[in-house]
């Protein structure tokens, strides 16, 4: 039996419906993303228990918790504005929910702020803190109540890059220590990419796509997912294949940039597609992104060198093409 089980959910507002099943096992890293307005913020609702579905049901470990209000849920919480208390200092904050024993709160403390890397924090104030560390301490916060569940809205979305990638880091670590089971709510796929068991792709209230992230990458279900988790080109699929309907679709990394014109026939296992016209050259550090004119459709191809002539021949192996809708 699954950890989590949405099933069958449906919560409708007038403009606006999500219906859902998905599950998670237990010690799973979920990350749920997709457009503003997919709907990751009703599904966090509907979990947390501050909304209540209009049918279908909630199981966490084996419970309906449909029904149960917010209180009742062993659910952690973390969001992007860290929601810490601002006259408590670090350790007070930290043991606000802990449900242990008086004598044993304080070492219990002391081992969560190891495990978010802030050791002798304890008695500073939180106003003093950098983004970082405060979002460190709601994590420390979060665990402190023993949690059957951790949800992460956003809540890596405040800091900048280089933190952003340092706590993704401290999150993982926490989840692999532990086992707990997360649902990470992001707008980011990187940062979805980066961490996740798998990812649950949300499009107009509905699940797209999920999968682990190599699933979704590389064998996407729908154009959208494609588009969504990468960059990629989608051609009529007649001009590669005729008579056929749909796109096909392909990631610039699956094609391969020649520097003179190709002779199909000579490549049965690849799609040749020669002139294609290089209109920009992007420098990513370890390769350029050439954005290129086919036949009046954009086409975009990872090439190590930059390419000398203007017209180029683009070959595509045949296994890397998807055909999708
Ligand atoms: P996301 O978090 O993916 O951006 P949301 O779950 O916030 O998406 O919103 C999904 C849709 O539901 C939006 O169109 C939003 O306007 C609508 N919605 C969310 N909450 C309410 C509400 N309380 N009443 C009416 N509509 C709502």
């Amino acid at each position: 039996m699954p950890f989590l089980e949405f099933r069958d959910v449906v919560r409708k507002y007038p403009d606006f419906t999500l219906s859902l099943s998905f599950s998670v096992e237990e010690g799973q890293l979920l990350s749920v993303i997709g457009p503003s307005g997919a709907g990751k913020s009703t599904l966090l609702s509907l979990l947390s228990g501050q909304e209540r579905p209009d049918s279908g049901q909630i199981l966490l470990n084996g419970n309906d918790i449909t029904k149960l209000s917010i209180q009742k849920r062993n659910i952690g919480m973390i969001f992007q504005d860290f929601s810490l208390f601002p006259s408590m200092n670090v350790e007070k904050n930290i043991c606000y929910g802990m449900r242990r024993r008086r004598s044993e709160r304080k070492a219990f403390c002391d081992d969560l702020l190891d495990l978010v890397g802030l050791s002798g924090y304890g008695k500073r104030s939180v106003t003093t803190l950098s983004g970082g560390e405060a979002q460190r301490v709601a994590l420390a916060r979060a665990l402190a109540a023993e949690p059957e569940l951790l949800l992460l809205d956003e809540a890596l979305s405040a800091l900048d890059p280089p933190m952003r990638r340092r706590l993704r880091g401290v999150i993982r670590n926490i989840h692999d220590q532990l086992g707990m089971t997360m649902i990470h709510v992001t707008h980011d796929i990187d940062e979805a990419f980066a961490i996740s068991d798998r990812i649950l792709l949300l499009k107009d209230g509905h699940a797209e796509d999920q999968g682990t992230a190599e699933d979704l990458y590389n064998q996407p279900s729908s154009l959208f997912t494609a588009f969504f988790t990468g960059n990629g080109t989608a051609l009529p699929a007649s001009l590669v294949y005729p008579g056929r309907e749909g796109s096909v679709f392909f990631r610039p990394e699956s094609v391969m940039v020649i520097e003179e014109e190709v002779d199909p026939a000579m490549h049965p296992m690849h799609i040749v597609l020669n002139n294609a016209e290089i209109l920009s050259a992007d420098f990513t550090g370890s390769a350029y992104i050439l954005g290129l004119d086919y036949q009046g459709c954009p086409v975009l191809a990872r090439s190590p060198v930059k390419p000398r002539h203007q017209y180029v021949s683009l070959m595509l192996l045949r296994d890397a093409l998807h055909f999708l809708t």
